[in-house]
C-alpha cells in the first residue's frame, strides 16, 4: 500500500472536509471486500447504489489515477448525454409549466421559491392544498425530487403528481381528501443546475446528499454554514415549517430505503418507518416486487452508509420522519416511460401522504 499512502497525500490533502466533492464518476466493478473497506473509510468519497457486481464512486479530481494505482477496476459514470435528455424539459421549461397551473388554480396552490441554485435558478416550491395560500394547522407534508441532478423520474413524476392534484380535485375522492386535510409541498427539483448538466453533484461539484449536518461526525452543528445554497435553501425552508413526514426522491435502485443511513444502531421507531416503507414498496408494485431487496425496502446503513444525508439530518435535528425512495434502476430512463413510473408510484405516493394522520 506504499503508492497509496503517498497518492493519499496528494488527493486528500485537506483534513476537514464537509462538502463532497464530485469532479470524477465510476463504477467500480466486482470490488472485494478490502477494496470496499478502502474506498468507504475515505472521507473524500462518495459511495452510492451498492449492487451485487458492484457500486458508483464519486470523488475529486485525481481518484481515476488512485484507482489505478491500486489496481482497483473501473468503469466510467460519465454524465448523460444529450440524446439521452430527450423529450425531457429544461428547468426553465419547468418553471414555465408550475407557473401556468399555479395561475390556472389559484385556490389550490401557492408557488413560491426558497432559494437560488449556484447559476441563479430559482429552486421552486409548490403547495398543494385547499386555500393554499393561508397558512394553517392543517398537517404539513413535503416531497422532495432531484437532488442528485442525473435522477430525472422524481422530479418528473412530482409534475405529473401536481397536475394530478389541480386537474382532480373535486373529482377525484382520494385526491379531494387529500387536499382538504393537508397541507403538501413539492420540491420538484433540488438540483436543477445538474438536471440542466446531467450531472450528480451541483454546479460547484458538491454532492447534496452528502452536505447535510451529520450528529455522528464532527460536522454535527445544524447550522447552513460552508454548505452549497441549495442546501441551505432547503434548512431554511424546513425551520419555516412543520414538517412531520416526507421523502426524498432518487434513481439508480428500486427500493425503499429507511433510517438510520449514519449508523448501525436501531432506528427508535423503527416498527412505524418500516411499517410506512412497507407500505410504500406494497403499493408501487414494481418496488415491492423486488428481487434485489426482500420486500422492497432496506434500512439505509444495511445497504450502505451515507454520512450527511438529508434523510437523517430530517428526522434526527428536524424530527420530520423522512423516506429515501430510490425510483427507477435507470437514472435517465426514455422521456415516455415517465407515464408508467407514475402509474406505478400514485397509490403509493397519495397513501404515504394519508400517513400524515396516523403520526399526530
Ligand atoms: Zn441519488
Amino acid at each position: 500500500m506504499k503508492l497509496f499512502s503517498v497518492f493519499a497525500a496528494v488527493l486528500f490533502s485537506t483534513s476537514a472536509i464537509s462538502s463532497v466533492f464530485i469532479e470524477e464518476s465510476f463504477w467500480i466493478k466486482n470490488p472485494t471486500g478490502d477494496v470496499f473497506e478502502l474506498l468507504k473509510n475515505r472521507p473524500e468519497l462518495t459511495i452510492d447504489h451498492v449492487k451485487a457486481n458492484g457500486f458508483e464512486l464519486y470523488g475529486p479530481k485525481g481518484l481515476e489515477q488512485f484507482l489505478k494505482q491500486n489496481k482497483i477496476a473501473y468503469g466510467l459514470l460519465g454524465t448523460v448525454s444529450i440524446e439521452a435528455k430527450g423529450g425531457y424539459p429544461s428547468p426553465e421549461q419547468i418553471e414555465k409549466e408550475l407557473k401556468t397551473i399555479a395561475e390556472k388554480y389559484p385556490q389550490l396552490t401557492k408557488l413560491y421559491t426558497i432559494g437560488k441554485s449556484i447559476k441563479k435558478r430559482d429552486l421552486w416550491v409548490m403547495k398543494l392544498s385547499k386555500n393554499a395560500k393561508t397558512e394553517d394547522k392543517r398537517p404539513e407534508f413535503k416531497y422532495v425530487a432531484n437532488m442528485h441532478g442525473d435522477e430525472i423520474v422524481g422530479r418528473e413524476m412530482m409534475m405529473k403528481f401536481i397536475k394530478d392534484c389541480t386537474d382532480n380535485y373535486g373529482k377525484d375522492p382520494e385526491i379531494t381528501n387529500l387536499l382538504d386535510k393537508f397541507q403538501i409541498h413539492i420540491l420538484v427539483s433540488m438540483n436543477p443546475d445538474g438536471a440542466a448538466a446531467g450531472t450528480r453533484a451541483n454546479a460547484n461539484w458538491v454532492d447534496l446528499n452528502r452536505d447535510f449536518p451529520d450528529f455522528s461526525t464532527s460536522d454535527n452543528q445544524d447550522t447552513p454554514a460552508n454548505r452549497a445554497p441549495e442546501t441551505q435553501a432547503v434548512m431554511k425552508w424546513q425551520a419555516e415549517h412543520k414538517f412531520r413526514l416526507s421523502a426524498n426522491f432518487h434513481g439508480g435502485a428500486e427500493v425503499v430505503n429507511y433510517p438510520w443511513d449514519t449508523i448501525a444502531d436501531k432506528f427508535p421507531e423503527e416498527e412505524l418507518i418500516k411499517d410506512l416503507s412497507l407500505e410504500y414498496a406494497h403499493k408501487a408494485p414494481y418496488i415491492g416486487a423486488s428481487t434485489a431487496f426482500e420486500n422492497g425496502i432496506t434500512n439505509g446503513y444495511a445497504w450502505y452508509e451515507v454520512n450527511g444525508g438529508m434523510q437523517d439530518w430530517s428526522i434526527y435535528y428536524k424530527k420530520d420522519f423522512q423516506v429515501t425512495i430510490e425510483l427507477s434502476n435507470t437514472k435517465w430512463p426514455e422521456y415516455s416511460k415517465i407515464d408508467y413510473y407514475y402509474e406505478q408510484n400514485r397509490p403509493a405516493l397519495i397513501q404515504l401522504v394519508q400517513r400524515l394522520e396516523t403520526l399526530r
